[in-house]
C-alpha cells in the first residue's frame, strides 16, 4: 500500500471548475505536487503547463497531468469530472444520470490504487456522487465527502450581509441538505456575533428584514443559475469553498463547515448524503453537528433528504 504524500493532491475533471480549483490550490502553499487528470488528456496538460509558467510568480512545487496511480498516494483529491448544468435551467438532479455512471466508474479506478487520501466530491449532483463513492471508491471512513453547501452557505452569508449591512465574515448561519433546490436555510439559529439576525437587523434600523427573509434564501440557491446563464459556468467561488475545505483538512484544523456526508440518524435520517456543520480535520469528519432547527425548518429539511432519496434510487438503478 501506498504511503500517503501530505504535500500532494490531485483534481479529476480539469474543466472550469477544476482547472480553478487548481490554480487556488497551487496558491495555498500546502502542496508540493498537484496532479490534474482527465478524460481529455490534452486538457489536463494544457492546464498543467499554463500553471506551471505561474511557479515563478508562486513557490516550488511539481504540476503535470497523470492518472490513477499518480494520485494513490496524494493527501487530496478534488473529484469535479463531470458534465455541467446545461444553460436554460437544467437543475443539479437531472444532471444526475450522466455524472452517476462517470463518478462509478472513476470510484473503481480509484478503489483498484487504494487511495490513502481525502475525496472531496464536487461534480453534480453533489450529495448523490459522494454517496456513489462512499459505498465505491475504497476511501476509509469519513474520508470521503461532498462540497455540499459550504457554498450556498457563502452565498447565504454574502446575501445577508448586504441586507444587513456587515462584513459577510460576521454573518454566522447554515444553509443544509441538499446542495441545490430544496436546500434549507436555518434562519432560527442564523446570527452576527451572537444576536439573532432580526434582532441584528432592528440594531441596524432594518424594518423589513422579516420580508426580505425569504427572498435572501430563494436568491441563495437561484443565483446559480443566474450565473450558468450569463457566463456558462460558476467556479471561483467554489474553488475558493473547496480551498477552505482542503485547508481545514490538511492543517487538522477541526473546523465546522457545512459539507456533505452520510446521514447516520440525525433527525431521523439516514443512507443517504446530504450537508450538515461537520467538524473537518485530518481524518476527514470527525463529528456531525445536528444543530437545533424549528418545526418549519425540520420539515423542510425532511423534504430535502426525501428529493434525494428519490432522485438516488433512479440513480442507483439504472447504475448497476
Ligand atoms: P466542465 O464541463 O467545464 O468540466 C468537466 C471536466 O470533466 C471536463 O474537462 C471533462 O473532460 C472532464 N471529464 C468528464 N468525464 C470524465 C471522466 N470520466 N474522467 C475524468 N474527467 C472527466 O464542467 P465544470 O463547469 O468544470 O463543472 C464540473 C462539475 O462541477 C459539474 O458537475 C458542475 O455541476 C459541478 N459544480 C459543482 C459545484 C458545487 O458547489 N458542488 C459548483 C460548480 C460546479
Amino acid at each position: 500500500m501506498t504511503k500517503l504524500n501530505a504535500r500532494k493532491a490531485a483534481v479529476i475533471g480539469c474543466g472550469f471548475v477544476g482547472a480553478t480549483v487548481a490554480y487556488t490550490l497551487m496558491q495555498t502553499e500546502l502542496f508540493s505536487e498537484l496532479v490534474l487528470v482527465d478524460v481529455n488528456k490534452g486538457k489536463a496538460e494544457g492546464e498543467a503547463l499554463d500553471l506551471i509558467h505561474g511557479l515563478p510568480f508562486a513557490h516550488p512545487m511539481q504540476i503535470y497531468a497523470g492518472d490513477y496511480n499518480d494520485i494513490a498516494d496524494a493527501a487530496v483529491v478534488v473529484m469535479t469530472a463531470g458534465a455541467n448544468q446545461k444553460p436554460g435551467g437544467e437543475t443539479r438532479l437531472e444532471l444526475v444520470k450522466r455524472n452517476a455512471a462517470i463518478m462509478y466508474s472513476i470510484s473503481k479506478e480509484l478503489k483498484k490504487v487504494e487511495c490513502q487520501g481525502t475525496m472531496i466530491v464536487v461534480a453534480n449532483p453533489v450529495d448523490i456522487l459522494t454517496y456513489i463513492a462512499i459505498k465505491h471508491a475504497g476511501f476509509k471512513e469519513g474520508k470521503v465527502i461532498g462540497s455540499g453547501t459550504n457554498l450556498d452557505t457563502a452565498r447565504f452569508k454574502t446575501l445577508l450581509g448586504e441586507a444587513l449591512d456587515v462584513d459577510p465574515r460576521s454573518v454566522h448561519g447554515y444553509i443544509i441538505g441538499e446542495h441545490g433546490d430544496s436546500e434549507v436555510a436555518v434562519y432560527s439559529s442564523a446570527n452576527v456575533s451572537g444576536v439573532n439576525v432580526d434582532e441584528f437587523a432592528k440594531i441596524r434600523g432594518i424594518d423589513n428584514f422579516e420580508e426580505m427573509k425569504d427572498g435572501i434564501a430563494y436568491e441563495t440557491k437561484a443565483v446559480a443559475y443566474e450565473i450558468i446563464d450569463k457566463k456558462r459556468a460558476t467556479y471561483y467561488a467554489i474553488a475558493m469553498s473547496v480551498k477552505r475545505i482542503v485547508t481545514a483538512i490538511c492543517h487538522d484544523e477541526k473546523s465546522v463547515l457545512p459539507v456533505s456526508y452520510m446521514m447516520n440518524g440525525e433527525y431521523g435520517i439516514n443512507d443517504i448524503c446530504m450537508s450538515l456543520p461537520t467538524v473537518l480535520g485530518q481524518d476527514g469528519v470527525l463529528a456531525r453537528i445536528p444543530i437545533s432547527l424549528n418545526e418549519k425548518e425540520n420539515q423542510a429539511l425532511h423534504h430535502s433528504a426525501d428529493v434525494l432519496k428519490e432522485i438516488l434510487q433512479d440513480a442507483l438503478t439504472d447504475l448497476y
